[in-house]
């Protein structure tokens, strides 16, 4: 088909040529399908509940090392590695490692997340993505379905803090449990941050340390929340008595609450006991530090209840993390648009380049009208073949993983019959659990 000139010239000029990447894994086209994916699963399901993810410690899972151990056919105790040792051992057995990283994340789905204990309530479906950090270990970003979750808008918000309360804690533990140990070694946040936490040019973007509060609740930014008090419905969550507070001299004051707030915080010769300590020395409270928080936030969140001690830790599952024994973060669910485009565009910014590179290269070819039509594909396979960078481990799983997904997609194809089928049916899919993973 390709010795064709007129067929593949047609490609060409309806931008068609890089699309040949589709079924290959990692290029921009193959996620752009796999995004509309989602989205039919999200139509078929409904709202998912909770975005998960679960990093990789390999340098600290002990079993890892003793495996990369026996490769290596090293006989010393693992405890006597030196960071060095296990950085060389990690580096010399990228396949063992990856391999490894996917059995136990199997097994953790299997065993634990889908057990009768139900350590996140009763999952319905399941989606997840493994992605490659900067320095090449795994990391799998997941969506649940949780049977009767309650929903934004839909549950009072008692409701649905309630059980966002029963599932998500910022707690760390007392020194005697035997969390302690785990939620400090890998929950909390570097307080000399990382690169990475300025990458919007703010201080950290990831908001740490996080304000405390007394109670978990969800902030709405006061339009929607003026909005919804002029409806009058009667599930609008706890009375806002600020109905007029939209004036640009609130919205400065409650900047100067927030900064005050941060200023606390990061002030370390103040030794607070409470959150309430902390509210009185600036002067506001608990209802106020709401209303601020309404007021500069533009987008639906959870602010989760957390003591002065916890405003570096992270939120996580105890049971999940007591489990998997490595970095987590579990959210609730309040706006799915925004989750599944980070899910999906979270793409290493090599992949995101790629496709800038791409699509540079396609306009090239078109400004070129004497490049032979197959020679044009050519350049931009070559283009997508040299200038990708893929750590180790991410091309074992790019290797073995080919196998798996040919199986589940099948499950895709039929979320995709069914999306076209019942499209004006809501309630449409079997009660066997079916999954995607990508
Ligand atoms: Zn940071």
């Amino acid at each position: 088909m390709l010795g064709r000139t007129d067929f593949v010239k047609n490609i060409l000029n309806y931008d068609m040529g890089y699309k040949f990447l589709k079924p290959i894994r990692g290029t921009p086209v193959f996620w752009q399908s796999v995004q509309k994916d989602l989205f039919a699963m999200v139509r078929q399901l409904g709202i998912p509940t909770w975005f998960c993810s679960f990093s990789s410690a390999d340098m600290r899972w002990t079993h890892f090392m003793e495996a990369f151990m026996c490769a290596d056919n090293i006989q010393i105790n693992v405890d006597n590695l030196d960071w060095a040792q296990k950085c060389d051992l990690l580096k010399n057995n990228p396949v063992t490692a990856a391999r490894m990283f996917d059995h136990r994340f199997h097994c953790f789905l299997k065993d634990v997340l889908m057990s009768p204990s139900q350590p996140i309530g009763k999952i319905i479906d399941y989606f997840y993505r493994v992605e490659f950090q900067q320095r090449g270990s795994a990391h799998t970003h997941c969506i649940f379905w949780i049977e009767d979750a309650p929903q934004l808008g839909i549950n009072t918000d008692e409701e649905v803090i309630a059980f966002i309360d029963k599932y998500i804690t910022c707690d760390l533990p007392p020194e005697t449990d035997p969390l302690f140990e785990i939620v400090s070694s890998v929950q909390m946040h570097s307080k000399k941050h990382s690169k990475s936490c300025k990458k919007q040019h703010t201080k950290c973007r990831f908001n740490f340390p996080r304000p405390p509060s007394t109670k978990t609740f969800i902030s709405k930014p006061i339009k929607n929340v003026v909005t919804k008090q002029n409806e009058e419905k009667p599930n609008s969550g706890p009375q806002q008595p600020e109905s007029d507070m939209k004036k640009p001299s609130d919205e400065t004051l409650a900047k100067q609450t927030m900064t005050k707030v941060k200023e606390a915080l990061s002030n370390e010769h103040a030794a607070y006991e409470t959150t309430d300590d902390l509210f009185k020395s600036i002067g506001i409270n608990q209802s106020v530090f709401e209303k601020a928080y309404q007021l500069t936030s533009n987008k639906t969140s959870v602010v989760h209840k957390r003591n002065i001690k916890d405003v570096w830790v992270n939120q996580y599952n105890k049971d999940l993390l007591r489990c998997w024994n490595a970095n987590m973060d579990l959210q609730f669910i309040c706006d799915i648009y925004a989750c599944v485009v980070y899910v999906i565009s979270y793409i290493s910014k090599a992949e995101r380049e790629m496709g800038l590179l791409l699509k540079h290269t396609q306009n090239e070819i078109n400004q070129n009208e004497n490049l032979e039509a197959k020679q044009a594909l050519n350049k931009l396979g070559s283009v997508f073949l040299h200038n990708r960078e893929v750590s180790a481990q991410e091309s074992v799983y790019r290797v073995t993983n080919e196998i798996k997904r040919r199986f589940t997609e099948s499950n895709i194809c039929s979320y995709r019959r069914q999306y076209c089928q019942n499209e004006s049916s809501s309630q449409c899919h079997s009660e066997q659990n079916r999954s995607t993973k990508l």
